[in-house]
């Protein structure tokens, strides 16, 4: 075992503390991280998980006092967190910012479709079995975030003059898009929840990245000329962004990591 692999574990140290703050118990993970220059506390707003980072030189002692100097901070931080909204009959939720309900309609055949009813509901119509809702929900969320992702990226790669590779749209949760060196764009599906002009900016700057492969001012430039919403798109994701990683077919949010707040020593 190398030795730096030695001097990083610590075989007795528990991977949990429990925090009881104002007369609630949490449960915060504890994260050792080789890299971490202080202790910091991360809420994951997907699953609700409170992570304590520790660097190399800290001790669980150090890093429960860092935890119950911040007990108020988690708590409000996790009061604050909406409900997980899983996919099953009769739960509303939003497409492209407007709300539908998913009705499960077992004699229906084919694939999900959309309908307004008479009251002028919009639903998302699910046939098959009971079992299969939540993954045919979630697999047509995908193909509508896939057609307007596709859209949305080739009017803006026209616009630059460059050429995507392909679009890949995926269940990532720490970041709404990334782009890679070999022009590959991947997009979070939970973008087509949200309004367009959201998406829209999401598109245009991975697509910018294919001129400017950094955050530089020459990125920022480009991509305000490409895209005029971006401060409200920007405002729109700070704000609303944590809430779209509430939707998904039941039991997926335990394993997703999610983002969240962060509280990290140096914001003290
Ligand atoms: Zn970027």
């Amino acid at each position: 075992m190398p030795i730096r692999a030695l001097l990083y574990r610590r075989p007795s140290e528990p991977q949990a503390i429990e925090l009881v703050f104002d007369g609630a118990m949490y449960l915060v993970r504890l994260s050792r991280h080789r890299r971490a220059r202080r202790y910091t506390l991360r809420i994951h707003a997907a699953t609700r998980e409170v992570v304590l980072t520790i660097p190399p030189r800290g001790n669980v002692k150090e890093a429960k006092a860092f935890a119950e100097r911040h007990g108020g901070w988690i708590a409000a931080r996790l009061g604050r967190l909406p409900e997980v909204v899983p996919f099953t009959h009769g739960t509303a939720v939003p497409l492209r910012d407007v709300r539908h309900r998913i009705v499960h309609r077992r004699t229906m055949r084919g694939t999900v479709s959309r309908e307004i009813d008479d009251r002028g509901n919009r639903l998302i119509c699910v046939p098959g079995d009971p079992p299969h809702l939540g993954r045919r929900v979630s697999d047509f969320f995908k193909r509508e975030a896939k057609r307007d992702l596709e859209a949305a990226t080739r009017r803006y790669a026209d616009q630059l003059g460059v050429k995507i590779k392909r679009v890949a749209v995926r269940d990532q949760s720490s970041r709404w898009g990334s782009c890679s060196t070999t022009g590959v764009l991947s997009f979070s599906w939970r973008l087509v929840l949200a309004p367009p002009f959201v998406l829209d900016y999401l598109a245009a700057h991975e697509v910018a990245h294919l001129v400017e492969m950094n955050h530089s001012r020459r990125f920022w430039r480009l991509l305000e000329r490409l895209c005029p919403n971006m401060a409200r798109a920007k405002v729109w994701l700070d704000v609303h962004g944590p809430d779209l990683h509430r939707y998904g077919p039941p039991g997926t949010h335990a394993r997703l990591p999610g983002v969240g707040p962060i509280l990290d020593t140096s914001d003290l």
